[in-house]
């Protein structure tokens, strides 16, 4: 059933082969059966009890090459060397002519994992199930998630927890930390062997093309710029934006620290380590920015043999950066407002707004579908002189269009998302076997325009004390 052009095509500096190591007792806790059907996959892997023995790595997959990938990365700024310490990719799904990486994470040790125990707790891996498909829902570039099976086996952690694997389906496992892995302890010859798999794979419309190199960067900053600001949209903080993290494919990975913000504030940042705030949600884009900068000095020796004349080349495309983002920002805000026909001075609005709403704490996802139904309660944030005023001015701008611009609003501003404490309450229960709250919140999040659904309310406090973690 699997293809393994990775460990086919790329030289073997790029992985390790490594099988998944057995656990004692697999029990399938979660098993996503609308995925197993997108993705045509044979009957025997639409039961979720047969699926359950290859997904727990206890009976290998066939034609399945498993291997542990290379990569190395810059973690909070600091170039090291990684690779899959605990993920083992089993191969790859192919449905017309689009390939999915199927992975196991939370697969034991490999030649990767350092200090590491190769494994992953039941609670992360069901949080990672919930927020991805969460964000697919959402309508957001993300690896998805195919099932979570309990190990049976403990994981020591601060504390001891249940251990789990989790099937993460992605359109590649290629990132930024690829290219950096190959720059730094590869040859030129293998790194352009990554550039031309990678182009295969994710830009085939550029392969026998002149200067792939300069047009493959162009196309992973066009992703990066449109999965940033997906998430700017929605309120989503990722929370660990490393460059081993950053997917060449453009969508969301790496499900650990990450959170979404209540009330508005550009600061907001839940991850325990994230001390200096480097990943708040306001410096997202700057960060997409700084990885993508990483990605260009990894692909120089590809684009001018002449060092310098490489470096200008690549300057000059990611100085172009800002506004292109700032462009790409401002015209989804004000899909968000609901104006279909925006005019440049129409970004005051923007700026405006997300002072007020910063001001008075307002909940970023609830004031948009407040607006739209004209049902904002907030009394502190009416009275304001500045928001009376800038109200008055948003609605001649929502007025030059109105059907169309309802429309954007309904399309753009979800009703319902992963709240934190939502999450943690169904996750509780779910790590002692109590699947309803969970499931009935992911049953919850797989409509999350559905505009006839009540507005979720946060507890007064919750992020106050709100944190996340890495790495469990
Ligand atoms: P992450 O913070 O999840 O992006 O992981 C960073 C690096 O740490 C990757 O190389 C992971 O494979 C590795 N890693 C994380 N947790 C473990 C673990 N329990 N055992 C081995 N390696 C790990
Ligand atoms: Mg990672
Ligand atoms: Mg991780």
């Amino acid at each position: 059933m699997l293809e393994n052009s990775y460990h086919d095509q790329l030289p073997s500096s790029f992985y390790s082969e490594q099988a998944p190591v057995p656990v004692a007792a697999p029990e399938m806790f979660v098993y996503n059966h609308q995925l197993a059907a997108d993705l045509d996959l044979p009957a025997d892997w639409q039961d979720a009890k047969k699926a359950m023995a290859w997904l727990s790595g206890n009976m290998a997959v066939a034609d399945s090459q498993p291997i542990a990938q290379a990569y190395a990365g810059h973690q909070f700024g600091h170039f090291t060397m990684l690779g899959d310490g605990r993920a083992i990719l089993l191969g790859e799904i192919v449905k017309e002519d689009q390939r999915y990486d199927m992975q196991l994470k939370g697969s034991g040790r490999t030649l990767f994992s350092r200090k590491g125990d190769g494994r992953a707790t039941l609670y992360s891996m069901l949080r990672e199930y919930l927020i991805s498909e969460a964000m697919h829902h959402l309508g957001i570039p993300t690896t998805r998630s195919l099932a979570v099976v309990k190990s049976g086996e403990k994981v020591q952690r601060e504390y001891q927890h249940e251990g789990a694997i989790l099937t993460r389906i992605a359109k590649s496992h290629l990132r930024v930390g690829t290219f950096e892995f190959a720059r730094v302890y590869r040859s030129d010859e293998e790194l352009k062997q990554l550039l031309d798999y990678s182009i295969q794979r994710h830009d085939p419309s550029l392969v026998g093309q002149e200067d792939v190199a300069m047009k493959f960067f162009q196309s992973v900053i066009d992703r990066q710029i449109d999965l940033v600001v997906h998430w700017m949209r929605v309120g989503f903080i990722h929370g660990v934006m490393n460059t081993d993290n950053t997917s060449i494919a453009g969508e969301s990975i790496d499900y650990g620290p990450c959170a979404f913000m209540n009330a508005y504030h550009p600061d907001t940042v839940f991850s325990s380590i994230d001390r200096q705030g480097r990943y708040a949600y306001s410096n997202q884009p700057r960060i997409v920015h700084w990885n993508l900068a990483v990605l260009a000095n990894a692909l120089l020796p590809l684009l001018d043999q002449d060092e310098k004349k490489a470096i200008e080349r690549v300057e000059a495309v990611l100085n172009e950066f800002p506004e292109m983002y700032r462009a790409r920002y401002f015209s989804m805000m004000l899909n968000k407002l609901g104006i279909a026909q925006q005019k440049p001075d129409d970004a005051v609005l923007v700026q405006e707004l997300m002072q007020l709403l910063a001001e008075h704490r307002i909940d970023y996802t609830n004031f948009f579908v407040s607006l739209r139904h004209d049902s904002i309660t907030e009394k502190a944030l009416l009275e304001d002189e500045r928001f009376i005023s800038w109200k008055q001015r948003w609605k001649e701008a929502h007025e030059r269009d109105v059907p169309k611009g309802l429309q954007l609003m309904d399309e753009n501003n979800p009703v319902v998302i992963p709240r934190n404490h939502l999450v943690e309450q169904a996750l509780e229960e779910a790590v002692d076997g109590k699947m309803k709250p969970f499931n009935d919140l992911l049953e919850k999040l797989s409509q999350p325009y559905a505009q006839d659904q009540s507005l979720q309310e946060v507890p007064e406090g919750f992020d106050r004390l709100y944190q996340t973690y890495c790495g469990t």
